[in-house]
């Protein structure tokens, strides 16, 4: 995506990072530290005689009247500050190697390329562990192999009562092996092990980072895919791959043998995926493939400690392959071999507060610093994507059949709701299909996008509407516990037994979320087994992954869900989709709303009918003729991307030009748009190249209190628009700004 000057890696080993790149001066000297401060500079402390650091080390530091934690970044040859003021670094905290040179050159990139502070982005970087200066106690995993003595035992000989040693020398007889893999060779492994050991047959060693491993090949590969991963394999230093592959069609067997190549070779494999809720699944799956190589997953989900020993892990080496939400995209990977970014257009690669980063871009930018391919893997790529592909900068791979024969494409028909009577929402050609499924013990799912019961509770008397206090927007009704609740401030209150405003008793609940869709499903079908999946469902702990696996075991009839249900999850005994009311993105402001909802409504469509049963999507809308949904009949993504993308092109939008997005909030509405015009003023005076829009208010203009506007720049090419941010950065922040809070955010994606 970007044009990048190829970059001097120093050359560096992290297993051994005494040898690091950072110099150890024994003399007074000055470093310079990222802090965790709101501002875009490093700070300068001296550093005396026995002190020893590194570049990219943990330090403890004296700011203000606190201790801070930060990251040794450079050295100085001299300071701003007169010598006499320079404070000392309190103490090196070496309990954890330096970050690597290469992840700090990432991240001075994102900062400059974001507009963050580099000290906040260096620190935001960090598993929370590390942020903190309590002492880390790095786990060594160890692997356990035959001694020469070991190796010396005819294991055949040995008494049958001793089974279980029999089946530990021959498994170390193969290869080392963990004590978690030996684990599951037995209950009585460990004291079977502690005899081994007792013995001098078997000995600890560290982890093995040789290239042998063990794969279970599951498929041969069909020739679409078996073509995709000869070009990735065959390419030489950094290359960008699109594969678009139709939904089933075996992207992730690709991307296990790409895993299998790599992991030959002696590289790690960093494998990014948008969901959180999918990393379990997909971490057992990768395990079962290659049990012995050691895999770790980096996501929000995983307390601190856990997150951080499994970034130390991926630092070190020993973990070969680090599965990760867009967070991972930051883990330190010394022998990086290649980078895979599945459902790269999924939005939620981008972070929405803080450093704004988009995962995916960042990753691209690290393949090319670390001259390794990556692969964007997606049924239907974002017009970014695409856009590249189609003019050559990046590479397309196409896997235009499902994998497993016979599986076909679902069909997909659409119900005009104009025309047919809705019982709660559900036109009667639905509910036919569903009671056919439930005949044929098949399963349904239901997509709609909206949790609750009702989107807004309604006086039928006065008009009232249950709007949020705090927001503009509404207040959800929550039938379970007959509530209305904000979802977008969190705001709670219970049902009102009358109207706020007339006192009229007739409130009735207006327009169909999940909870309504699940009373009205399970009066029509009472005998059915209904599992509702949204955010209030699956908020405990686990909850998910048992409904998953009540799905799996045939154990519910119909699901109702939000996009959860709809990411990557293979139901084979689910033939039918319906989809309610996905109409408000056709006609909405966000110029990416159209091609969101194709994507999401591929990818549900893409639940049904995967294994050998044929599967059916039926669409409820207003406007069944509108070209997404002829398009989605057709299962024609690239007639749809070119139709989108002619019309991008013809409005100057994106992936044709470059934005930044100029967001700001106050409790004061006056003061929001005074600082949003001063900026839009200031941003003319430079006279760039750029296009400068009006001051607007957001998609939600209120949240929590807070009024809430933008002001949109773009430009036709990255460079002029990045020349131009740092000079309005620079401007921006003189300006009087009180109380309003304002950030910016490059290539910005409404979500
Ligand atoms: P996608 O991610 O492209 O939607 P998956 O990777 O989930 O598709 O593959 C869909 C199904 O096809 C899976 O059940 C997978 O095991 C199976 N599959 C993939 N490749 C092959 C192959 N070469 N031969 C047989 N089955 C395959
Ligand atoms: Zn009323
Ligand atoms: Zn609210």
């Amino acid at each position: 995506m970007w044009t990048i000057k190829k970059l001097h890696i120093a050359q560096w080993d992290s297993l051994n990072f005494k040898q690091n790149t950072g110099k150890i001066l024994h003399k007074m000297s000055i470093i310079r530290v990222a802090l965790d401060v709101p501002l875009s500079t490093l700070f300068d402390y001296s550093v005396s005689a026995e002190m020893r650091i590194e570049i990219g080390q943990r330090v403890l530091v004296p700011f203000g009247r606190k201790q801070m934690l930060g990251i040794a970044m450079e050295w100085a040859e001299n300071s701003d500050l007169e010598a006499t003021r320079l404070k000392p670094v309190t103490q090196v905290l070496d309990d954890v190697p330096p970050l690597p040179q290469d992840m700090l050159t990432l991240l001075r990139f994102c900062s400059d390329y974001y507009h963050f502070p580099l000290g906040m982005t260096v620190l935001s970087s960090l598993p929370a562990r590390l942020r903190s200066v309590e002492p880390i106690v790095v786990k060594q995993s160890v692997d356990y192999a035959l001694s020469a003595a070991g190796r010396a035992v005819e294991v055949a000989t040995l008494p049958k009562r001793r089974v279980v040693q029999q089946r530990i020398l021959r498994a170390l007889h193969e290869a080392p092996r963990s004590g978690a893999q030996l684990r599951m060779l037995s209950h009585g492994a460990p004291a079977a092990l502690k005899r081994l050991l007792e013995a001098g047959w078997v000995e600890a060693c560290a982890p093995t980072s040789c290239t042998a491993h063990s794969f279970n090949d599951a498929h041969a590969l069909t020739d679409e895919q078996r073509q995709a991963v000869e070009a990735v394999t065959q390419q030489q230093g950094y290359g960008c791959f699109l594969l678009h592959g139709i939904t089933g069609s075996g992207k992730t067997e690709v991307y296990v043998h790409l895993m299998h190549e790599m992991l030959q070779r002696g590289g790690q494999v960093l494998l990014l995926v948008p969901e959180i809720n999918l990393t379990p699944q997909l971490e057992n799956y990768f395990r079962s493939r290659f049990p012995d190589v050691v895999l770790v997953s980096l996501h929000s989900g995983l307390a601190d400690g856990e997150r951080a020993q499994n970034w130390l892990k991926a630092q070190s080496g020993a973990a070969r392959i680090v599965l990760g939400t867009r967070l991972a995209v930051f883990a330190p990977l010394p022998k990086l071999g290649l980078i895979l970014a599945d459902e790269e257009h999924d939005p939620s690669f981008k972070q929405q507060d803080g450093l704004r980063y988009s995962a995916r871009d960042v990753a691209i930018f690290r393949a090319s610093q670390r001259g390794v391919p990556i692969v964007l893997g997606s049924a239907t790529p974002s017009l970014e994507s695409w856009h590249n592909a189609q003019s050559g900068r990046y590479r397309l791979l196409r896997l235009t059949q499902r994998a497993v024969l016979p599986a076909s494409l679902p069909t997909v028909r659409c119900m005009d709701v104009t025309k047919l009577p809705l019982q709660d929402g559900l036109s009667e050609p639905l509910l036919t299909a569903i009671e056919t499924r439930l005949q044929r013990k098949e399963q349904s799912l239901i997509f709609i996008n909206r949790r609750g019961y009702s989107p807004v509770l309604m006086c039928s008397a006065c008009g009232w509407l249950s709007e949020c206090k705090k927001c503009a927007g509404k207040l959800v009704l929550h039938m379970k516990d007959r509530s209305l609740r904000c979802h977008h401030c969190g705001y709670q209150q219970r049902v009102p037994p009358a109207c706020p405003t007339c006192g009229d008793a007739d409130l009735k609940p207006v327009g169909i979320g999940t909870q309504r869709l699940e009373e009205t499903l399970q009066r029509r079908f009472p005998q059915a087994r209904i599992l509702r999946v949204d955010r209030d469902s699956t908020r405990n702990k686990g909850a998910w992954s048992a409904m998953r696996k009540q799905i799996h075991d045939g154990e519910a009839d119909i699901l109702i869900g939000t996009q959860m249900l709809a990411k990557g999850h293979d139901f084979p005994n689910l033939t039918l989709v319906g989809v309610i009311s996905p109409d408000g993105a056709l006609y909405s402001a966000d110029f990416r709303a159209s091609e969101k909802l194709f994507a999401q409504l591929t990818q549900v469509g893409g639940r049904a009918g995967r294994a050998d049963k044929a599967g059916e999507v039926i669409v409820q809308s207003a406007f069944p003729n509108h070209p997404l949904f002829q398009a989605l009949r057709a299962h024609d993504y690239e007639s749809w991307a070119k139709t989108l993308l002619a019309e991008r092109s013809l409005a100057g939008l994106p992936p044709f030009t470059f934005q930044a997005l100029l967001s700001a909030e106050s409790l004061q509405e006056q003061s929001v748009m005074k600082f949003l015009h001063q900026a839009r003023e200031s941003a003319e005076q430079i006279g760039a190249a750029v296009e400068i829009y009006g001051v607007v208010p957001a998609a939600m203009p209120k949240r929590a209190n807070h009024h809430r506007a933008q002001l949109l720049v773009q430009s036709d090419a990255r460079k002029t628009l990045q020349a131009f941010l740092r000079s309005w950065k620079t401007e921006l922040v003189t300006l009087p700004s009180q109380k309003v809070r304002w950030a910016l955010d490059i290539d910005p994606i409404e979500n």
